[in-house]
Protein backbone atom coordinates (compact mmCIF):
# COMPACT_ATOMS: atom_id res chain seq x y z
CA UNK A 1 0.00 0.00 0.00
CA UNK A 2 2.57 2.47 0.86
CA UNK A 3 4.86 1.18 -1.33
CA UNK A 4 2.19 1.71 -3.74
CA UNK A 5 1.26 5.49 -3.02
CA UNK A 6 5.34 6.08 -3.33
CA UNK A 7 5.64 4.93 -6.64
CA UNK A 8 2.88 7.12 -8.00
CA UNK A 9 5.38 9.67 -7.06
CA UNK A 10 7.72 8.56 -9.55
CA UNK A 11 5.05 9.84 -12.10
CA UNK A 12 5.06 13.53 -10.84
CA UNK A 13 7.01 15.43 -14.10
CA UNK A 14 10.56 17.23 -13.09
CA UNK A 15 10.46 21.12 -12.08
CA UNK A 16 12.87 21.69 -15.11
CA UNK A 17 10.60 19.95 -17.63
CA UNK A 18 7.71 21.55 -16.55
CA UNK A 19 9.34 25.34 -16.52
CA UNK A 20 10.45 24.49 -20.42
CA UNK A 21 6.39 23.66 -20.67
CA UNK A 22 5.32 26.49 -23.28
CA UNK A 23 2.35 27.75 -21.13
CA UNK A 24 4.87 28.21 -18.34
CA UNK A 25 7.85 29.56 -20.47
CA UNK A 26 5.16 31.81 -21.56
CA UNK A 27 3.88 33.00 -18.14
CA UNK A 28 7.22 33.60 -17.46
CA UNK A 29 7.51 36.60 -19.64
CA UNK A 30 5.11 38.48 -17.91
CA UNK A 31 5.28 37.36 -14.35
CA UNK A 32 9.53 36.26 -14.04
CA UNK A 33 11.21 33.44 -14.16
CA UNK A 34 11.64 33.43 -10.12
CA UNK A 35 7.63 33.68 -9.83
CA UNK A 36 7.31 30.83 -11.96
CA UNK A 37 9.71 28.46 -10.33
CA UNK A 38 7.82 29.53 -6.67
CA UNK A 39 4.67 29.03 -8.11
CA UNK A 40 6.01 25.74 -10.14
CA UNK A 41 7.47 24.22 -6.74
CA UNK A 42 4.22 24.76 -4.84
CA UNK A 43 2.05 23.09 -7.41
CA UNK A 44 4.56 20.19 -7.14
CA UNK A 45 4.21 20.22 -3.72
CA UNK A 46 0.80 20.52 -3.35
CA UNK A 47 0.44 17.35 -6.12
CA UNK A 48 2.79 15.50 -4.15
CA UNK A 49 0.79 15.47 -0.90
CA UNK A 50 -1.97 14.65 -3.15
CA UNK A 51 -0.77 11.66 -4.88
CA UNK A 52 0.36 10.11 -1.10
CA UNK A 53 -3.12 11.07 -0.08
CA UNK A 54 -5.00 9.17 -2.88
CA UNK A 55 -6.75 12.27 -4.08
CA UNK A 56 -4.80 12.39 -6.93
CA UNK A 57 -3.67 9.87 -9.28
CA UNK A 58 -2.79 9.49 -13.26
CA UNK A 59 0.08 8.92 -15.39
CA UNK A 60 3.62 11.78 -16.25
CA UNK A 61 1.32 13.24 -19.57
CA UNK A 62 -1.73 13.62 -17.26
CA UNK A 63 0.27 14.93 -14.23
CA UNK A 64 1.90 17.58 -16.28
CA UNK A 65 -1.63 19.03 -17.90
CA UNK A 66 -3.00 18.75 -14.20
CA UNK A 67 0.25 20.64 -12.75
CA UNK A 68 0.31 22.97 -15.42
CA UNK A 69 -3.65 24.09 -15.20
CA UNK A 70 -2.53 24.49 -11.02
CA UNK A 71 0.12 26.90 -11.81
CA UNK A 72 -2.16 29.31 -14.03
CA UNK A 73 -4.98 29.29 -12.39
CA UNK A 74 -3.06 30.34 -8.97
CA UNK A 75 -1.04 32.76 -11.17
CA UNK A 76 -4.09 34.28 -12.31
CA UNK A 77 -5.58 34.75 -8.92
CA UNK A 78 -2.67 36.23 -7.46
CA UNK A 79 -2.86 38.91 -10.11
CA UNK A 80 -6.60 39.69 -9.15
CA UNK A 81 -6.63 43.46 -7.45
CA UNK A 82 -6.52 42.80 -3.47
CA UNK A 83 -10.25 44.59 -3.72
CA UNK A 84 -12.37 42.43 -5.97
CA UNK A 85 -15.03 44.65 -6.82
CA UNK A 86 -18.62 42.58 -6.12
CA UNK A 87 -22.16 43.02 -6.76
CA UNK A 88 -23.94 43.49 -3.43
CA UNK A 89 -27.21 41.49 -3.76
CA UNK A 90 -27.83 41.34 0.04
CA UNK A 91 -29.99 44.70 -0.03
CA UNK A 92 -27.62 45.95 3.34
CA UNK A 93 -26.74 49.28 1.80
CA UNK A 94 -23.99 50.54 4.13
CA UNK A 95 -22.23 47.32 4.24
CA UNK A 96 -19.40 46.79 6.76
CA UNK A 97 -18.04 44.11 5.16
CA UNK A 98 -18.02 45.26 1.49
CA UNK A 99 -16.87 48.21 1.86
CA UNK A 100 -19.53 50.64 3.42
CA UNK A 101 -20.62 53.65 1.02
CA UNK A 102 -20.07 53.33 -2.47
CA UNK A 103 -19.13 56.29 -4.23
CA UNK A 104 -20.91 57.73 -7.48
CA UNK A 105 -19.24 58.12 -10.60
CA UNK A 106 -19.47 62.17 -10.29
CA UNK A 107 -17.58 61.73 -6.97
CA UNK A 108 -15.11 59.39 -8.59
CA UNK A 109 -14.24 61.88 -11.39
CA UNK A 110 -13.72 64.44 -9.37
CA UNK A 111 -11.47 62.07 -6.79
CA UNK A 112 -9.62 61.30 -10.42
CA UNK A 113 -9.02 65.08 -11.30
CA UNK A 114 -7.97 65.85 -7.99
CA UNK A 115 -5.57 63.21 -7.91
CA UNK A 116 -4.14 62.34 -11.41
CA UNK A 117 -1.73 65.11 -11.01
CA UNK A 118 -1.84 67.91 -8.58
CA UNK A 119 -4.07 69.80 -6.45
CA UNK A 120 -4.09 72.36 -3.96
CA UNK A 121 -4.01 70.41 -0.77
CA UNK A 122 -2.10 72.46 1.45
CA UNK A 123 -1.77 75.32 -0.91
CA UNK A 124 -3.05 78.86 -1.03
CA UNK A 125 -3.64 80.03 -4.71
CA UNK A 126 -4.54 83.51 -3.69
CA UNK A 127 -1.82 83.95 -1.23
CA UNK A 128 1.06 82.00 -3.04
CA UNK A 129 2.00 79.47 -0.30
CA UNK A 130 1.04 76.83 2.31
CA UNK A 131 -2.54 76.62 3.05
CA UNK A 132 -4.62 74.72 5.13
CA UNK A 133 -5.64 71.02 3.82
CA UNK A 134 -9.25 70.78 5.61
CA UNK A 135 -9.86 74.32 4.76
CA UNK A 136 -12.60 73.75 1.99
CA UNK A 137 -13.62 70.88 4.13
CA UNK A 138 -14.19 72.54 7.16
CA UNK A 139 -16.17 75.66 5.15
CA UNK A 140 -18.72 72.90 3.74
CA UNK A 141 -19.05 70.91 6.99
CA UNK A 142 -19.74 74.17 8.73
CA UNK A 143 -22.45 75.60 6.51
CA UNK A 144 -23.79 71.86 6.02
CA UNK A 145 -24.33 71.61 10.10
CA UNK A 146 -24.01 74.53 11.69
CA UNK A 147 -21.51 74.41 12.98
CA UNK A 148 -18.52 76.90 13.80
CA UNK A 149 -16.07 74.80 11.86
CA UNK A 150 -14.77 71.49 11.51
CA UNK A 151 -11.73 69.38 11.00
CA UNK A 152 -11.50 65.68 9.51
CA UNK A 153 -9.48 62.28 9.94
CA UNK A 154 -9.32 59.11 9.22
CA UNK A 155 -12.35 57.50 10.14
CA UNK A 156 -14.87 57.74 13.37
CA UNK A 157 -12.91 56.11 16.00
CA UNK A 158 -9.92 58.39 15.11
CA UNK A 159 -11.85 61.23 16.26
CA UNK A 160 -12.91 59.45 19.12
CA UNK A 161 -9.75 59.09 19.93
CA UNK A 162 -8.67 62.51 19.25
CA UNK A 163 -11.39 64.29 20.82
CA UNK A 164 -10.81 62.45 24.02
CA UNK A 165 -6.97 63.04 23.93
CA UNK A 166 -7.17 66.89 23.17
CA UNK A 167 -10.04 66.82 25.96
CA UNK A 168 -9.44 64.56 28.95
CA UNK A 169 -5.61 62.76 28.93
CA UNK A 170 -5.06 62.42 32.21
CA UNK A 171 -8.46 63.55 32.84
CA UNK A 172 -11.91 62.04 33.29
CA UNK A 173 -14.58 61.86 30.69
CA UNK A 174 -17.85 60.96 32.03
CA UNK A 175 -19.92 59.02 30.25
CA UNK A 176 -23.68 56.48 30.35
CA UNK A 177 -23.69 52.69 31.30
CA UNK A 178 -25.81 52.51 29.10
CA UNK A 179 -23.60 54.26 26.21
CA UNK A 180 -20.87 51.90 26.39
CA UNK A 181 -20.46 50.94 22.58
CA UNK A 182 -18.97 48.23 21.34
CA UNK A 183 -18.75 49.38 17.37
CA UNK A 184 -18.00 46.45 16.12
CA UNK A 185 -14.81 43.84 15.13
CA UNK A 186 -14.46 44.06 18.62
CA UNK A 187 -13.36 47.74 19.61
CA UNK A 188 -15.46 49.94 22.30
CA UNK A 189 -15.73 53.01 22.86
CA UNK A 190 -14.96 52.61 26.47
CA UNK A 191 -11.10 51.15 25.54
CA UNK A 192 -10.98 54.15 22.99
CA UNK A 193 -11.29 56.69 25.49
CA UNK A 194 -9.00 55.02 28.37
CA UNK A 195 -6.25 53.69 25.51
CA UNK A 196 -5.65 57.82 25.10
CA UNK A 197 -4.82 57.88 29.19
CA UNK A 198 -8.21 59.17 30.10
CA UNK A 199 -10.15 58.08 33.28
CA UNK A 200 -13.81 56.62 32.17
CA UNK A 201 -16.51 57.56 35.25
CA UNK A 202 -19.58 55.66 34.32
CA UNK A 203 -22.72 56.90 35.04
CA UNK A 204 -26.84 55.72 35.49
CA UNK A 205 -27.42 52.50 34.57
CA UNK A 206 -27.80 50.30 31.24
CA UNK A 207 -31.47 51.91 30.72
CA UNK A 208 -31.39 54.98 32.76
CA UNK A 209 -29.53 57.71 33.11
CA UNK A 210 -30.71 61.86 34.29
CA UNK A 211 -28.73 64.87 33.81
CA UNK A 212 -28.47 64.68 37.47
CA UNK A 213 -26.29 61.37 37.12
CA UNK A 214 -24.40 63.54 34.65
CA UNK A 215 -23.64 66.79 36.81
CA UNK A 216 -23.10 65.11 40.07
CA UNK A 217 -20.13 63.49 38.34
CA UNK A 218 -18.46 66.54 37.06
CA UNK A 219 -15.60 67.76 39.22
CA UNK A 220 -12.33 69.60 38.73
CA UNK A 221 -10.99 66.63 37.02
CA UNK A 222 -13.23 66.53 34.19
CA UNK A 223 -11.98 66.83 30.71
CA UNK A 224 -15.31 66.70 28.66
CA UNK A 225 -19.02 64.75 28.81
CA UNK A 226 -19.55 62.01 25.96
CA UNK A 227 -22.88 60.79 24.59
CA UNK A 228 -22.39 58.16 22.26
CA UNK A 229 -25.44 57.09 20.20
CA UNK A 230 -26.38 53.66 20.72
CA UNK A 231 -26.17 53.72 16.27
CA UNK A 232 -25.64 49.45 16.33
CA UNK A 233 -28.68 48.35 19.20
CA UNK A 234 -31.40 49.78 20.81
CA UNK A 235 -32.26 49.72 24.15
CA UNK A 236 -36.38 49.39 24.18
CA UNK A 237 -38.51 49.27 27.50
CA UNK A 238 -38.40 50.99 30.88
CA UNK A 239 -35.65 53.75 29.16
CA UNK A 240 -34.64 57.11 29.83
CA UNK A 241 -31.74 58.99 28.72
CA UNK A 242 -30.70 62.42 29.51
CA UNK A 243 -32.36 65.12 27.33
CA UNK A 244 -29.36 66.71 25.47
CA UNK A 245 -30.49 70.47 25.85
CA UNK A 246 -30.46 69.96 29.69
CA UNK A 247 -27.48 68.49 29.74
CA UNK A 248 -25.73 70.88 27.65
CA UNK A 249 -26.68 73.43 30.06
CA UNK A 250 -24.90 72.04 32.87
CA UNK A 251 -21.76 70.96 31.19
CA UNK A 252 -21.54 74.92 29.85
CA UNK A 253 -22.48 76.32 33.46
CA UNK A 254 -19.45 73.95 35.23
CA UNK A 255 -17.33 74.75 31.62
CA UNK A 256 -17.01 71.31 30.64
CA UNK A 257 -17.15 70.51 27.10
CA UNK A 258 -20.29 68.14 25.51
CA UNK A 259 -19.01 65.87 22.81
CA UNK A 260 -21.76 63.11 21.00
CA UNK A 261 -20.07 60.63 19.39
CA UNK A 262 -23.04 60.57 16.88
CA UNK A 263 -21.66 57.60 14.14
CA UNK A 264 -23.88 57.68 11.78
CA UNK A 265 -24.69 61.80 11.76
CA UNK A 266 -27.10 62.19 8.14
CA UNK A 267 -26.65 64.79 6.34
CA UNK A 268 -30.54 64.23 5.06
CA UNK A 269 -33.80 63.37 6.72
CA UNK A 270 -34.01 59.37 6.62
CA UNK A 271 -37.89 60.07 6.79
CA UNK A 272 -37.81 60.28 2.84
CA UNK A 273 -36.97 57.01 2.53
CA UNK A 274 -39.77 55.29 4.85
CA UNK A 275 -37.43 54.82 7.68
CA UNK A 276 -36.75 56.55 10.85
CA UNK A 277 -35.59 60.02 11.04
CA UNK A 278 -31.47 59.41 12.41
CA UNK A 279 -30.33 61.96 14.31
CA UNK A 280 -28.25 64.76 12.45
CA UNK A 281 -24.88 66.61 13.38
CA UNK A 282 -27.19 69.66 12.57
CA UNK A 283 -29.93 68.18 15.71
CA UNK A 284 -26.83 67.98 17.93
CA UNK A 285 -25.08 71.24 17.47
CA UNK A 286 -28.80 73.10 17.67
CA UNK A 287 -29.33 71.38 20.87
CA UNK A 288 -26.09 72.66 22.50
CA UNK A 289 -23.46 69.89 21.77
CA UNK A 290 -20.27 71.67 21.85
CA UNK A 291 -18.26 68.70 19.22
CA UNK A 292 -20.10 65.97 17.12
CA UNK A 293 -18.39 63.20 15.74
CA UNK A 294 -19.51 61.52 12.38
CA UNK A 295 -18.14 58.91 10.00
CA UNK A 296 -17.75 59.51 6.53
CA UNK A 297 -18.94 56.44 5.24
CA UNK A 298 -22.05 56.10 6.82
CA UNK A 299 -24.98 57.42 6.05
CA UNK A 300 -23.25 60.69 4.79
CA UNK A 301 -22.67 58.60 1.68
CA UNK A 302 -18.75 59.35 1.63
CA UNK A 303 -15.18 58.10 2.00
CA UNK A 304 -14.15 56.72 4.95
CA UNK A 305 -13.23 59.22 7.28
CA UNK A 306 -14.44 61.20 10.74
CA UNK A 307 -15.76 64.43 11.27
CA UNK A 308 -15.28 66.43 14.70
CA UNK A 309 -17.11 69.34 14.18
CA UNK A 310 -18.71 72.34 16.63
CA UNK A 311 -17.26 75.38 18.60
CA UNK A 312 -14.17 76.76 16.88
CA UNK A 313 -12.20 76.55 20.13
CA UNK A 314 -12.53 73.09 20.48
CA UNK A 315 -12.27 72.36 16.63
CA UNK A 316 -8.84 74.41 16.86
CA UNK A 317 -7.38 72.26 19.52
CA UNK A 318 -8.04 69.18 17.24
CA UNK A 319 -6.39 70.47 14.69
CA UNK A 320 -3.20 71.69 16.70
CA UNK A 321 -2.73 68.63 18.64
CA UNK A 322 0.55 66.81 17.74
CA UNK A 323 -2.63 63.59 17.23
CA UNK A 324 -3.59 65.40 14.04
CA UNK A 325 -0.90 64.58 12.17
CA UNK A 326 -0.76 60.73 12.46
CA UNK A 327 -4.65 60.73 11.94
CA UNK A 328 -5.13 63.13 9.24
CA UNK A 329 -6.76 62.33 6.17
CA UNK A 330 -4.74 61.84 2.20
CA UNK A 331 -5.70 63.68 -0.87
CA UNK A 332 -7.87 60.76 -1.74
CA UNK A 333 -10.43 60.99 1.27
CA UNK A 334 -10.35 64.68 1.05
CA UNK A 335 -11.25 65.00 -2.73
CA UNK A 336 -13.97 62.34 -2.29
CA UNK A 337 -15.23 63.95 1.04
CA UNK A 338 -15.35 67.14 -0.55
CA UNK A 339 -17.18 65.81 -4.27
CA UNK A 340 -19.65 64.65 -1.66
CA UNK A 341 -20.11 67.45 0.56
CA UNK A 342 -20.63 69.20 -2.89
CA UNK A 343 -23.22 67.60 -4.08
CA UNK A 344 -25.18 68.14 -0.86
CA UNK A 345 -24.87 71.35 -1.26
CA UNK A 346 -26.26 71.76 -4.72
CA UNK A 347 -28.96 69.56 -3.65
CA UNK A 348 -27.88 66.69 -5.64
CA UNK A 349 -26.96 64.37 -3.40
CA UNK A 350 -30.08 61.87 -4.22
CA UNK A 351 -28.14 61.64 -7.51
CA UNK A 352 -24.74 61.62 -6.72
CA UNK A 353 -23.93 60.48 -3.42
CA UNK A 354 -24.77 56.51 -4.27
CA UNK A 355 -25.76 55.69 -0.66
CA UNK A 356 -28.70 58.00 -0.75
CA UNK A 357 -29.53 57.11 -3.81
CA UNK A 358 -30.16 53.60 -3.27
CA UNK A 359 -32.14 54.56 -0.28
CA UNK A 360 -33.93 56.80 -2.34
CA UNK A 361 -35.26 54.22 -5.03
CA UNK A 362 -38.63 53.58 -5.38
CA UNK A 363 -40.08 50.24 -5.01
CA UNK A 364 -41.44 50.42 -8.61
CA UNK A 365 -37.99 50.82 -9.79
CA UNK A 366 -37.03 47.53 -7.13
CA UNK A 367 -39.29 45.42 -8.21
CA UNK A 368 -38.79 45.65 -12.19
CA UNK A 369 -35.24 45.68 -11.57
CA UNK A 370 -35.90 42.32 -9.67
CA UNK A 371 -38.19 40.67 -12.51
CA UNK A 372 -34.91 41.64 -15.09
CA UNK A 373 -32.70 39.54 -12.41
CA UNK A 374 -35.14 37.09 -12.29
CA UNK A 375 -36.31 36.41 -16.23
CA UNK A 376 -36.67 33.06 -17.52
CA UNK A 377 -35.23 31.48 -14.22
CA UNK A 378 -38.51 29.29 -12.97
CA UNK A 379 -36.42 28.45 -8.87
CA UNK A 380 -36.32 32.36 -9.24
CA UNK A 381 -39.44 34.01 -7.09
CA UNK A 382 -40.06 37.83 -7.53
CA UNK A 383 -41.14 38.98 -4.05
CA UNK A 384 -41.35 41.94 -1.77
CA UNK A 385 -37.91 41.75 0.88
CA UNK A 386 -36.89 43.48 3.68
CA UNK A 387 -33.09 44.96 3.31
CA UNK A 388 -31.74 47.23 6.12
CA UNK A 389 -29.42 50.73 6.33
CA UNK A 390 -26.84 48.66 7.89
CA UNK A 391 -23.45 50.45 8.41
CA UNK A 392 -24.79 49.73 11.98
CA UNK A 393 -27.13 53.00 11.19
CA UNK A 394 -30.99 52.25 12.08
CA UNK A 395 -30.21 48.78 13.56
CA UNK A 396 -34.08 48.13 13.95
CA UNK A 397 -35.44 49.52 10.91
CA UNK A 398 -35.93 47.19 8.00
CA UNK A 399 -35.97 49.09 4.31
CA UNK A 400 -38.93 47.40 2.05
CA UNK A 401 -37.59 46.43 -0.77
CA UNK A 402 -38.37 43.56 -4.00
CA UNK A 403 -35.84 40.89 -4.80
CA UNK A 404 -35.65 37.28 -5.68
CA UNK A 405 -35.79 34.12 -3.65
CA UNK A 406 -34.58 31.08 -4.80
CA UNK A 407 -36.43 28.23 -4.06
CA UNK A 408 -36.43 24.21 -4.27
CA UNK A 409 -32.66 23.52 -4.02
CA UNK A 410 -29.95 23.36 -1.42
CA UNK A 411 -29.74 27.47 -0.33
CA UNK A 412 -25.86 27.40 1.17
CA UNK A 413 -24.77 25.49 -2.14
CA UNK A 414 -26.77 28.43 -4.29
CA UNK A 415 -24.95 30.94 -2.05
CA UNK A 416 -21.61 29.41 -2.68
CA UNK A 417 -21.94 29.48 -6.30
CA UNK A 418 -22.93 32.74 -6.58
CA UNK A 419 -20.18 33.54 -4.71
CA UNK A 420 -18.25 31.82 -6.85
CA UNK A 421 -19.25 33.35 -10.05
CA UNK A 422 -17.01 36.20 -11.70
CA UNK A 423 -17.82 38.90 -10.63
CA UNK A 424 -18.86 37.31 -7.37
CA UNK A 425 -22.40 37.88 -6.12
CA UNK A 426 -23.12 38.05 -2.38
CA UNK A 427 -26.68 37.42 -1.49
CA UNK A 428 -28.46 36.50 1.69
CA UNK A 429 -30.02 33.07 3.18
CA UNK A 430 -33.26 33.30 4.66
CA UNK A 431 -35.53 30.96 6.25
CA UNK A 432 -33.79 28.34 4.21
CA UNK A 433 -33.75 30.19 1.00
CA UNK A 434 -31.01 32.32 -0.94
CA UNK A 435 -32.36 36.04 -0.85
CA UNK A 436 -31.05 38.46 -3.13
CA UNK A 437 -32.33 42.35 -3.27
CA UNK A 438 -32.97 44.34 -5.83
CA UNK A 439 -32.15 47.69 -3.73
CA UNK A 440 -28.00 47.31 -3.76
CA UNK A 441 -27.80 45.66 -7.32
CA UNK A 442 -26.83 48.13 -9.94
CA UNK A 443 -28.65 48.17 -13.46
CA UNK A 444 -25.76 47.36 -15.26
CA UNK A 445 -25.21 44.81 -12.49
CA UNK A 446 -28.66 42.51 -13.67
CA UNK A 447 -27.10 40.84 -16.36
CA UNK A 448 -24.44 39.76 -14.08
CA UNK A 449 -26.43 38.30 -11.77
CA UNK A 450 -29.05 36.35 -13.96
CA UNK A 451 -26.08 34.57 -15.47
CA UNK A 452 -24.50 33.77 -12.30
CA UNK A 453 -28.37 32.92 -10.91
CA UNK A 454 -28.74 30.91 -14.22
CA UNK A 455 -25.42 28.64 -13.38
CA UNK A 456 -26.01 28.04 -9.83
CA UNK A 457 -29.61 27.20 -10.18
CA UNK A 458 -28.32 24.55 -13.19
CA UNK A 459 -25.83 22.92 -11.18
CA UNK A 460 -29.19 21.78 -8.91
CA UNK A 461 -28.69 20.35 -5.18
CA UNK A 462 -31.56 19.05 -3.41
CA UNK A 463 -33.71 21.11 -0.70
CA UNK A 464 -33.15 21.12 3.00
CA UNK A 465 -35.50 21.67 5.25
CA UNK A 466 -33.65 23.65 7.84
CA UNK A 467 -33.67 26.94 8.50
CA UNK A 468 -30.17 27.58 7.32
CA UNK A 469 -29.35 31.17 8.39
CA UNK A 470 -26.14 32.95 6.69
CA UNK A 471 -24.37 35.82 7.81
CA UNK A 472 -24.90 38.39 6.08
CA UNK A 473 -21.56 39.82 6.39
CA UNK A 474 -22.68 42.84 7.92
CA UNK A 475 -21.04 42.20 11.63
CA UNK A 476 -22.92 44.85 12.92
CA UNK A 477 -20.08 47.17 13.26
CA UNK A 478 -21.01 50.54 12.47
C1 LIG B 1 -19.47 53.77 13.58
C2 LIG B 1 -19.29 54.35 14.88
C3 LIG B 1 -17.99 54.68 15.32
C4 LIG B 1 -16.76 54.38 14.51
O1 LIG B 1 -16.73 55.06 13.31
P1 LIG B 1 -15.76 54.51 12.16
O2 LIG B 1 -15.87 55.56 11.12
O3 LIG B 1 -16.26 53.17 11.77
O4 LIG B 1 -14.40 54.43 12.76
C5 LIG B 1 -17.88 55.27 16.55
N1 LIG B 1 -18.96 55.51 17.32
C6 LIG B 1 -20.22 55.21 16.92
C7 LIG B 1 -21.37 55.50 17.81
C8 LIG B 1 -20.42 54.62 15.70
O5 LIG B 1 -21.66 54.30 15.30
Amino acid sequence: MVEDRLSRLRALPAAHALLAHEALRTLAQTRGDDTVKRLVRASLERARRALLDGSLDGDRAALTAALVADVLTVSAREQEPGLRAVVNATGVVLHTNLGRAPLGDRVLDEVREACRSYATLEYDLDEGRRGHRDLALATRLARLTGADDATVVNNGAAAVLLASTALAAGREVVVSRGELVEIGGGFRIPDVLTSCGATLVEVGTTNRTRVDDYARAITGRTGAVMKVHPSNFAITGFTASADVRALADVCRSRGVPLVEDLGSGAMVDTAHFGVPRERTARDALAEGVDLVIVSGDKLLGGPQAGILAGRAELVARMRRHPLMRALRPGRLVVAALDATLRAYEEQRAHRDVAAVALLAQPLAVLEARARRMAAGLPEARVAPVEGRVGGGTLPTAALPSWGVRVVGIHAAAVERRLRAARPAVVARIESGEVVLDARTVRDDEVDAVRAALTLAVAAGGDVVSTDARADDGDDGSP
